[in-house]
């Protein structure tokens, strides 16, 4: 009889998927200037999206490939909502929103561009700005528009005290 399931085939398939997420490459490469990451947690990081809904679009995930939040330990999800504290204070220096969406995208059907790895998005909101979010939606940032925005964020991230 055919062995359909084998564990060493799943870890094979697992470590597969991993070479090709994109969160994991970012992990493992040590190059965060040029992968807009503005800050590496103990066990996270804070990462700008580069098709942002709005300026100043951000993203906090876990560094391990985990696709929910009940696959989580306790302090990456601590961890994961502090950081995200830390992207409120920033964002509201530099660029002054009048509010905030924070939301995670739990699967594909949810919307989540990478659904295999779970990430949480902290987009800042203007008064008005919904008129010009579909127009951003299909826009690719500026790549200069992005450093610059980086320069901007980088080291405020880099202050201590959460
Ligand atoms: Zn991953």
């Amino acid at each position: 009889m055919e062995r359909l399931w084998s564990p060493w085939r799943m870890e094979y398939i697992k470590q597969a998927r991993r070479l090709e997420c994109l969160f994991c490459v970012k992990v493992a490469e040590k190059n965060d200037v040029e992968n807009y990451i503005l800050h590496r947690g103990k066990r996270s990081l804070v990462i700008m999206n580069r098709y942002p809904y709005n300026p100043g679009h951000l993203m906090v995930a876990p560094y391990r490939h985990v696709a929910s939040l009940e696959e989580m330990e306790e302090g990456e999800l601590t961890e994961m909502i502090l950081l995200t504290r830390k992207c409120e204070r920033v964002l509201q220096e530099v660029y002054r929103p009048q509010g905030f969406n924070v939301g995670i995208n739990i699967g594909a059907a949810a919307g989540a561009g990478i659904a295999d790895h779970l990430h949480l998005h902290i987009v800042p909101r203007w008064n008005g700005d919904t008129n010009f979010l579909p127009v951003l939606a299909d826009t690719k940032s500026l790549p200069e528009e992005l450093s610059e925005s980086y320069g901007h964020m980088r080291p405020l991230f880099q202050v201590d005290g959460g």
